[in-house]
């Protein structure tokens, strides 16, 4: 089995065919979602197959639209199996709504701490506020999401016991060369954020077969075959799903 650690499976353009080949190729896929309505239409995936993980979430780059409606998640996030997609973003935002992103985050390491809830979290260019926000809100476990701030915050948020992923991007350039080498081989997930991120880079939306290259890519970065590889990955995506904090 093979785990893609942070995929918005709400946005495959046929989900049908998502789920067929999530199924068929043994894909745990961590879905997050972008607000309360993606993370039903998640759920409604989920009841088709439970290789899809679905995640409560409010993305921050439409955060302004739910400080006022935090109550409505409320009702739904002890039911949930995880936190995601939250966090900051200082970059791809609108620049006019980037202090209501800040609760919104806030709000989500509370209900984290308080029902054990693991998060997946997004951090451009907001990767020191967001290790101070965790740290003052003693989140002891996290899947930080395609990391790609300062190196020297890597060791930081390894201390408060993060995880971080690596996607799609280590297929084609060595950018992101550095951070892996940065990231002990029992802290590495693996991700591609379908269906966006191979959009994004590669200008073909992405398939959930895609974070089988991104495995053997990291496969070849650690220095590890292939299925031992797999089985380091599975390994700790146990410990981090089943760690208490
Ligand atoms: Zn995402």
């Amino acid at each position: 089995m093979v785990i893609d650690a942070h995929v918005h499976a709400d946005q495959y353009e046929n989900r049908v065919d998502a789920i067929v080949e999530i199924e068929r190729e043994h894909i745990k896929t961590v879905a997050v979602s972008m607000d309360l309505s993606s993370y039903r239409e998640i759920c409604s995936m989920a009841d088709l197959t439970s290789m899809i993980i679905p995640g409560l979430g409010v993305h921050p780059w439409i955060s302004h639209r739910f400080l006022d409606r935090l109550d409505e998640i409320d009702d739904q996030i002890n039911g949930a199996q995880l936190i995601g997609e939250v966090g900051l973003d200082r970059l791809w935002a609108p620049k006019e709504y980037f202090e209501t992103q800040r609760p919104v985050f806030e709000y989500f390491c509370r209900k984290s701490l308080r029902y054990d809830k693991l998060m997946n979290i997004h951090t451009k260019d907001a990767e020191a506020e967001v290790l101070e926000i965790l740290r003052a809100s003693h989140i002891e476990r996290s899947i930080i999401h395609w990391y790609s701030g300062p190196e020297d915050l890597i060791k930081e948020y390894l201390a408060i016991g993060s995880c971080f992923t690596l996607s799609v991007d280590i297929l084609r350039s060595t950018t992101s060369d550095g951070i892996s080498s940065l990231i002990p081989l029992d802290r590495v997930l693996l991700e591609t954020d379908n269906p966006g991120g191979c959009s994004w880079l590669y200008e073909r939306a992405g398939i959930p077969c895609d974070i089988k290259e991104v495995y053997r890519r990291a496969a070849k970065l650690y220095g590890l075959p292939l299925d031992e590889f797999e089985s380091v990955i599975e390994q700790n995506w146990l410990r981090i799903t089943s760690q208490k904090s």
